[in-house]
């Protein structure tokens, strides 16, 4: 038994890994599976539940009914918060088995997901624990005539849960994005069904034991595995359903939103991106190398904030370019298990061929090559879905390679050389999710970031994340924002309670 199956199995037996609905593990209605694929090795590693549209029914009715009749909603913010830290304390305390398994399952290197993303996710959760409790509540006193008579009034803003909430999220951080999105939910009081990727939903559903082992009652998590199509739309649909979380591609937010708009619900969307990182002159140049290769190449580029436009200015070009190739040729491709790999195998044979695609469209095109990435040549990654960096040089952003989103290891490299020349470049692009500036001036990047047209800015870093911050973009790259104040907005409905009691 290698270490990884003995992980899935002390977690349960996640290699036929069920729905779950109302504080318990089941099948789908129609008993339906479907394969789930490591991307490192290509074999078929577990069997998942297909849930389709009657399985989303029984997992809204065990929402609704936590949200219209159970304790939930109506426990005070110190107890909801008391059971999102004990939720932090287990995601700690299983940190090296959860990593693991979502390593396999997204073959993201074990380096990002047991030093980032299940420590991030046990972050999210305690943070919106003391977030919930913390969250001012308004009252305002005044004075106003009422039937010929003056009134004094107080008006008291009641914030309460926006009932059940259909949470959709992508396939590159699972875990990260699932307490991303539950956390704020349930702190607030809500309810919810959540829908994780086809490709990745072990983590989740481990997350969803843990919330019941935190104390979170039946049916305030439930979780529906499946396919977009067949699970994901009908939640949307459910006129049961009060609001919409997502994050994934394009495509999908604007079908979701569309969809949502039937019964009005309320909807945030996290999108894709194309985001400019820019090196001036005067960049700390170690810095500036450094910081851009993790803004472009971590988890392979398939991360929303990568840094896919690389804008250098003309007197630091050849030097920079030298040392980030230098950079960039050293990473090594490989088992994402290992501590030692920087970049793991692409999620899926499908979208490894699209990426590739990208790449050929872009050399038909006439599109400069500086490095080309190639499928590796050692045999022992031979079964894996391995791909390593390619860096183009495109004339403009008119060219296909600089405008779409790839989600994989590819870079587009320009050479500029103003202030408002590169502004105008990084703004050449529908989306508008992050950016990135590196100088030694702080009036430079504060006039970057004034003007460039993106959700988020890093001066000097890359992904520096304070969670009481709005996280979010711009254009195509989406609607609202997420993180601190802005999701318990989202995750809250403001009531008007005014109460008149008496005259002067
Ligand atoms: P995707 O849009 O294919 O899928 C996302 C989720 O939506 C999955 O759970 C999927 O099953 C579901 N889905 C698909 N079709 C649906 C439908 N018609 N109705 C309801 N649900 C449906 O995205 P993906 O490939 O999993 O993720 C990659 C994308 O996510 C990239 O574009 C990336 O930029 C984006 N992303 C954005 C952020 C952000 O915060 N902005 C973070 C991570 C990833």
């Amino acid at each position: 038994m290698s270490a990884h199956e003995a992980t899935l199995g002390r977690a349960r037996d996640l290699t036929h890994a069920k729905l779950w609905i109302d504080g318990a593990s089941v099948d789908a209605l129609d008993g339906a599976t479907y394969d789930d694929v490591d991307p490192a090795g290509g074999e078929v590693f577990a069997q998942i539940a297909r849930g389709g549209g009657a399985d989303v029914d029984r997992a809204v009715t065990a929402a609704r009914r936590a949200f219209d009749m159970g304790p939930w909603p109506r426990a005070t913010a110190a107890q909801r918060a008391k059971v999102l830290r004990k939720l932090a304390e287990l995601l700690v305390e299983h940190r090296e088995d959860l990593a693991q398994l979502e390593s396999r399952d997204a073959g993201k290197p074990f380096r990002e997901t047991a030093d980032r993303d299940v420590p991030r996710a046990a972050e999210n959760c305690a943070f919106f624990a003391g977030a919930i409790e913390q969250r001012e509540q308004s009252a305002f006193f005044d004075r106003k005539p009422f039937l010929g008579r003056e009134r004094e009034i107080v008006s008291i803003v009641r914030e309460e849960p926006v009932g059940v909430c259909a949470l959709l999220t992508p396939w590159n951080s699972p875990l990260m994005q699932a307490t991303w999105k539950i956390a704020p939910a349930i702190a607030a009081g809500n309810t919810c069904v959540l829908k994780p990727s086809e490709l990745t939903p072990l983590s989740t559903l481990r997350l969803a034991e843990l919330c019941s082992e935190a104390g979170v009652p039946d049916g305030v998590v439930n979780v529906v595995t499946g396919f977009g199509p067949a699970a994901g739309a009908p939640l949307v649909a459910d006129p049961r359903v009060d609001a919409v979380a997502f994050t994934g591609s394009e495509p999908t937010g604007i079908a979701i939103n569309t969809a949502a708009a039937a019964t009005l619900k309320k909807v945030t969307l996290e999108l894709g991106g194309k985001s400019a990182n820019v090196v001036c002159d005067d960049a700390d140049l170690e810095l500036a190398v450094e910081g851009s290769v993790l803004a472009m190449f971590r988890h392979s580029g398939q991360v929303c904030l990568a840094g896919t436009r690389l804008y250098v200015q003309g007197g630091i070009y050849d030097r920079f370019l030298e040392r980030y190739l230098e950079r960039v040729r050293a990473l090594r491709v490989g088992d994402p298990q290992s501590r030692e790999s920087d970049l793991g195998p692409l999620i899926t044979p499908q979208h490894r061929e699209r990426v590739e695609r990208f790449c050929a469209q872009a050399e038909d095109e006439g599109v400069e090559v500086l490095l080309r990435g190639t499928r590796p040549g050692d045999p022992a990654l031979a079964r894996g879905n391995y791909l390593g960096p390619t860096i183009f040089a495109p004339r403009d952003e008119s060219q296909t390679i600089a405008h779409e989103e790839v989600f994989g290891p590819v870079l587009s490299v320009f050479r500029f050389d103003a202030l408002d020349e590169v502004v105008a470049r990084a703004n050449a692009t529908r989306f508008g999710l992050s950016s990135y500036i590196w100088t030694a001036n702080v009036a430079t990047g504060l006039r970057f970031a004034q003007r460039v047209r993106a959700g988020m800015c890093w001066i000097n870093g890359y992904f520096l994340r304070d969670l009481r911050q709005p996280f979010g973009g711009v254009g195509m790259s989406g609607l609202g924002r997420e993180g601190g104040r802005w999701s318990l907005d989202f995750f809250t409905e403001p009531k008007l309670v005014c109460i008149s009691y008496g005259s002067e």
